[in-house]
């Protein structure tokens, strides 16, 4: 039987958001957003156990680490992607290349075992894996070209994670990867392979905390029942 393992990239500064702490650990409810998120797989019964990357000199961690089930990797990178791939090369003894990763963003903390649950029933046995998306509900402009111009938003979806892969797959898409600043997402390192992700609808509650504007959003959505 293959185990599913939570890995989750938390060796980010967070830029965007300004603020005297890592974004991973800005209080949402009072509750440091890392913690929500550690929660949520803490309360999954599908989830065999759980991986955190933080930076080398991370103070806040240990504070916030539960007793159980949770083991801190003290070895982030430059990019999301060098923390991912220096985590799943350190838990390599304890992870089959069969068994499932769910890579989720720290800054994700409206995470629930229900959304969990659903990932991992939808994608079954697919063997390019998964994620949680939201399909795109605005009309989408591009000003790439320099001239406004609008994309049909039918079949364009959001990607959130968790993004969930057999070890040695993820392993495989994210070693070959030319271009680790160009990754922002794990699906895409395993599309360049060939494969084709499905698609699993998430929830807005999902949303990753990026802006100062966030952070109320997240409250409102964590002040209400999760399963
Ligand atoms: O900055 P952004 O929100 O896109 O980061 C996504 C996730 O990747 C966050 O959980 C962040 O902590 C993590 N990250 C990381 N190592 C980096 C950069 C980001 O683990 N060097």
């Amino acid at each position: 039987m293959k185990r599913y393992f939570a890995l989750i990239p938390a060796a980010g500064v967070g830029a965007r958001i300004a603020a005297a702490s890592p974004k991973q650990y800005l209080p949402i409810n009072g509750v440091p957003m890392l913690q929500h998120t550690l929660e949520a797989f803490r309360r999954s019964e599908l989830i065999a156990h759980t991986y955190v990357v933080v930076s080398a000199g991370d103070g806040y961690i240990d504070s916030i680490t539960p007793e159980l089930g949770v083991t801190v990797l003290r070895c982030g990178g430059a990019t999301r992607m060098d923390s991912i791939l220096n985590g799943l090369r350190a838990i390599r003894a304890n992870v089959g290349d069969d068994d499932m990763v769910l890579v989720h963003d720290a800054a994700r903390p409206g995470l629930t075992p229900a959304l969990i649950a659903k990932l991992i029933a939808a994608v079954g046995d697919h063997e390019g894996g998964g994620l949680l998306a939201l399909p795109v509900v605005d009309t989408v402009k591009s000003t790439r070209t320099g001239t406004l111009q609008t994309t049909p938003r039918d079949g364009l979806w959001l990607a959130q994670t968790p993004q969930m892969f057999s070890y040695a797959l993820l392993l495989r898409a994210l070693a070959l990867a030319p271009d680790p600043n160009a990754i922002t997402d794990d699906a895409s390192a395993v599309e360049m392979l060939g494969f084709s992700p499905k698609l699993v609808e998430g929830h807005p509650r999902n949303l990753k905390v990026t802006l100062p504007t966030d952070i109320a959003i997240a409250e409102m959505y964590l002040g209400q029942d999760s399963k």
